[in-house]
């Protein structure tokens, strides 16, 4: 196991965890098993989606803007209502199959830190099971 911490600039973003996850695996030496990749916060949150466009993610963050309206009449006193449904959107965890000491990802695919309530220091749990 090994908790990431990750720092943000911005009250939103999507960053991209794909390379030190990758690492992680590497380094726990499991050939054949499964990665958990998981966010204990409930204003941030873990998704899968393309990395090789840097507007893709942009794209995404501006379309969960669009959908869950900052100014929606929300009843929870903090202010972050929007951030807590854009993380519940997201989930909390993805888990990537491992194979050949490797996580089985598509060529377009990379793993998210989903950010919606920075900025701010977060942890991220990754987790590697198998033999
Ligand atoms: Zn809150």
């Amino acid at each position: 196991m090994r908790t990431l911490t990750i720092s943000t600039k911005v009250r939103e973003s999507l960053v991209d965890i794909t390379g030190k996850v990758a690492e992680t695996v590497a380094q726990s030496g499991v050939n054949e098993g499964i990665c958990l990749v998981y966010a204990p916060h409930t204003t941030a949150g873990i998704t899968i989606n393309e990395n090789a466009d840097p507007d893709v993610a942009k794209d995404l963050l501006n379309y969960l803007g669009k959908l869950v309206p900052a100014d929606f009449p929300f009843l929870h006193s903090e202010g972050n209502s929007d951030a807590h449904v854009k993380a519940m959107l997201l989930g909390s965890s993805v888990t990537v199959p491992v194979t050949g000491g490797k996580l089985a990802m598509g060529k377009w695919q990379g793993i998210y830190f989903g950010e919606f309530d920075g900025p701010r220091s977060r942890r991220c749990i990754i987790t590697v099971l198998g033999e």
